[in-house]
């Protein structure tokens, strides 16, 4: 049965819409036709005659959570790669097994992570897919009816990548026009390319010098890792000479459709140059301190008017994919430095979600419920033993941060689609994707001379 056949109310919930106003709904109804939100607020019994209807009662309802940084291609690798830091935890671990993949391994890790983000609130990702099959990911995200937006990681140099992630130059750069060409506004719109070189070591100048020309394309994004790890910048000076954010100015690769993950070793200077080109940063805090990367200093780079995103990057440098763990970290991590309140819970669930929505270009459709935007949303229970009592209605943003987590997701639509109802998976088996994550995962260890 189509789930968007008839109109649908979400009726009796707190909803925090994250409009410009900043308007909250104490006793809301949200009223969706067709893939759009019709009208938010009180909504008469007479424009939901006929209407299915979805409980909000005891629960906020909010826009879905948008993360700017996630490896769908990690996600059955979660639990195989601890206690390293970054560059070993990539040539020791990641990159082999990632090398390992076949389309029916990936089919199952891209399965495990949009179930995870499914089932806690995520309705929309930036994703970076591995260098082969990226079509699988995108199949995927059709399949299981998530907002994406990503593209292969293009590896064409370096130390330590296997053979299996190393491509020619031409090779790599003509899949990826292929793949953006043929994924680029698909569903409806719901999936759009990224290009995505993986970070400045594993991409020749020549590669990166073909990508300025590949984004006069509508709406596709550039999407790399920068400035991450201090072992990383001496590797980058020696390389570039300069910093990875001036190194990537240089060959034209930044501005407002550019998102760098991560951003922590970076100057003044570097803050300065992401500020004057609008260039935005998907903050990933479980990641920079699984990985030793160091701490992003994100007050200072919303000071400067830089826009910040939320993402768990993979699963195995976290080992999470919940928006509510990066919420709750973003917000304690600058306590120490900055003292509280700094980054306010409020000002964090506005990078969940509308801020993150911004940074893939989609401030227009998604990251608020107002009427005619996409019907991108979650429904999140608050009268669990873990958050109650219930806090005063101008709280609401802290339970959010800091208590809740994605068992509290009772509901997730996307696209007005309900893919989460109840807490359970509309369109796939959750059992069934843990059983081919389970059965498929010692392939991948065998390939990449890892099976213990
Ligand atoms: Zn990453």
């Amino acid at each position: 049965m189509n789930a968007r056949a008839a109109p649908l109310i979400i009726q009796g919930g707190s909803v925090i819409t994250l409009d410009d106003a900043g308007t909250v709904h104490p006793c809301g109804d949200v009223l969706v036709e067709g893939d759009r939100i019709r009208q938010v607020g009180s909504v008469p019994e007479s424009a939901a005659a006929g209407a299915r209807r979805l409980d909000a009662s005891g629960a906020v309802v909010l826009p879905g959570f948008v993360q700017t940084h996630v490896h769908l291609c990690q996600a059955l690798f979660r639990n195989q790669a601890e206690e390293l830091g970054l560059l070993d935890w990539l040539r020791c671990r990641i990159w082999p097994l990632e090398a390992a993949h076949d389309p029916e391994t990936l089919a199952a890790s891209a399965d495990l992570g949009l179930a995870e983000l499914l089932l806690g609130g995520t309705t929309s990702l930036l994703d970076m897919a591995t260098v082969h099959h990226t079509e699988v990911v995108f199949q995927r995200a059709e399949a299981m009816g998530i907002r994406l937006t990503g593209g292969k990681a293009l590896m064409d140099c370096g130390d330590g990548v296997p053979a299996g992630l190393l491509e020619q130059t031409a090779a790599a750069c003509e899949e990826n026009r292929q793949l953006a060409r043929a994924w680029h506004g698909q569903a409806g719109g719901r999936l759009r390319y990224a290009h995505c070189p993986r970070f400045i070591l594993s991409c020749s100048d020549e590669l990166l010098a073909a990508l300025p020309g590949e984004m006069a394309e509508d709406g596709v994004l550039m999407h790399t890792h920068a400035a991450e790890h201090p072992s990383e910048v001496p590797l980058v000076r020696a390389r570039t000479g300069a910093s990875g954010i001036e190194a990537l100015e240089l060959r034209d690769l930044l501005g407002p459709r550019t998102c760098l993950a991560h951003c922590i070793q970076v100057s003044k200077t570097d803050l300065q140059l992401l500020a004057r080109t609008g260039t935005a940063v998907a903050h990933c805090p479980s990641s920079n301190l699984k990985l030793g990367s160091g701490v992003c200093d994100v007050p200072a780079l919303l000071a400067a008017g830089i826009r910040v995103g939320l993402g768990a990057d993979g699963a195995p440098c976290n080992n999470r994919l919940s928006m509510f763990t990066e919420m709750r970290l973003a917000a304690l991590l600058q306590v120490p430095v900055y003292g509280p309140g700094v980054l306010s819970a409020g000002r964090v669930l506005e990078l969940a979600t509308r801020e993150g929505a911004a940074i893939l270009g989609l401030e227009n459709r998604i990251g608020s419920l107002e009427a005619g935007k996409q019907a991108d949303l979650v429904v999140i229970d608050l009268e669990q033993p873990h958050t109650a009592p219930a806090p005063p209605l101008d709280r609401l943003a802290e339970v959010l941060v800091h208590a809740a987590t994605p068992g509290c997701v009772r509901h997730t639509l996307v696209d007005g689609e309900v893919l989460v109802e109840n807490h359970t998976l509309t369109r796939v088996d959750r059992q069934r994707i843990v059983a081919e994550a389970q059965r498929l995962l010692p392939r991948c260890l065998t390939r990449a001379g890892l099976a213990r």
